[in-house]
């Protein structure tokens, strides 16, 4: 059995904690959002008051330069700074949408249905037969998996929290998530034991692509009998059957498109100035005290700057003494854990990247999104955007001609 390894978390001050961004707005004004907790229950979050500045609309009687004068005197310089890169930035939805960096479950999302990814980026809320406001993904089934996935995250690690001062500190203690996985597989002294890590963070742009991307990996684990690298995936299940070939398929590609981006670090295939780029980080800010603290407790000192762990992150992988082996993925049921589907499977490289190349173009803005095939339709019954897609009208459209051309 090993010893319990420490899990970091990252604490940000509230204004640079991205979940703000996301807040449901109409004709300006933000709206109450609820949310559903890990228990079942319920939260409406309210908005706050909107901020208005007293001194400046004396001043002015127009209502038009209130409005511009309340904004102003509202706005920080690094706000300005903000709007001023964000002008600077690609009008595609890779940099729209996703600021240049894409989740893998993004591409698991656009592999299921491109356009209804598209749509929740358009309509990220719903409004519910209750009248309330809800995340389009704020869905029973998927609380149940983060509650899972947290429980067999626990199983071998205690979680941590550490007081960020800056983006770059809580990048630091991401990378310090990834140093303490790696170095724990490199220090390794049990030889008849498989060495497990979980919840290990991974990026970089598979194959050198203009696509960045950033993941949590489930599971990795080590034989050192084998020298086996294996990337495991956890997924959760409603009923104790096998999951479908088209389920499987998503999480196949995710956990390939994992051990490509794990093997790419490995093998020191990773651009270190398009990641300080991409993530919009200043390499050389220092970091502050706790983060600084944690390195030197699990024994790197001179760890200061987040580009000082970046190096160090990519000394310690290219120690690491194989590339990755084997993918799985492992369903867990809801109402049981116990109950457990295991599903092994070979890497198909040309695939992926027959995918990526497919997938690119929608990223950059140089094709319309897309729907699914006719064999596919079964996807459209529990769509939300179902009753407003024009994907699927146009599909339906096409069907019922060429029905008719047939009679
Ligand atoms: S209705 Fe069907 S085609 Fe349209 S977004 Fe939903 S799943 Fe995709």
């Amino acid at each position: 059995m090993q010893e319990r390894q420490l899990i970091f978390e990252s604490v940000l001050p509230s204004e640079l904690d991205p979940a703000r961004y996301s807040k449901p707005v109409i004709d300006g004004i933000e709206q109450a959002l609820t949310v559903t907790c890990t228990d079942g229950k319920t939260v409406t979050h309210n908005p706050a008051e909107p901020k208005v500045a007293p001194s400046i609309k004396d001043d002015f009687d127009d209502d038009e330069l209130v409005a511009f004068a309340e904004n102003l005197e509202n706005i920080s310089p690094e706000e300005l700074e903000r709007r001023a890169k964000k002008k600077e930035r690609p009008n595609n939805p890779l940099f729209k949408y996703r600021r240049g960096v894409l989740s893998v479950s993004d591409l698991s999302a656009q592999i299921w249905c491109e356009q209804q990814l598209y749509y929740k980026f358009l309509y990220p809320f719903v409004l519910n037969d209750e009248g309330e406001i809800k995340r389009v993904d704020d869905k029973p089934h998927m609380l149940c998996g983060t509650a899972l996935h947290l429980e067999r995250e626990l199983e071998i690690q205690t979680k941590v929290s550490i007081e960020c001062k800056t983006r770059e500190d809580s990048y630091g203690v991401r990378l310090l998530n990834m140093v303490q996985g790696i170095n724990g597989l490199l220090t390794w002294n049990k030889p008849n034991e498989r060495y497990i890590t979980r919840e290990m963070p991974i990026f970089g742009n598979m194959y050198g692509g203009k696509l960045y991307f950033r993941g949590i990996i489930d599971e990795i684990n080590y034989d050192p009998r084998t020298h086996q690298l294996e990337v495991v995936e956890f997924k959760t299940r409603a009923s104790k059957t096998a999951p479908k070939p088209q389920q499987t398929y998503t999480h196949e590609v995710q956990v390939n498109i994992y051990r490509t981006l794990l093997d790419e670090l490995i093998q020191g295939q990773v651009d270190k100035s398009l990641y300080f780029e991409r993530f919009n980080l200043q390499p050389s800010t220092p970091l502050c005290e706790a983060v600084r603290n944690e390195y030197k407790e699990r024994g790197f000192p001179d760890i200061n700057t987040l580009e000082n762990a970046f190096d160090l992150l990519m000394k310690l992988t290219f120690r690491m003494p194989t590339i990755t082996t084997n993918g799985a993925i492992e369903y867990i049921l809801q109402s049981d854990a116990t109950w457990k589907h295991r599903k092994e499977f070979q890497r198909d490289e040309k695939h992926l990247q027959d995918l990526l190349i497919k997938s690119e173009p929608f990223w950059l803005g140089t094709r319309e999104p897309e729907g699914v095939d006719i064999e596919d339709a079964f996807k459209c019954q529990w769509c939300d955007y179902g009753e407003i897609c024009a994907w699927r009208e146009e599909k339906a459209n096409e069907f019922s001609r060429k029905k008719k051309r047939l009679n």
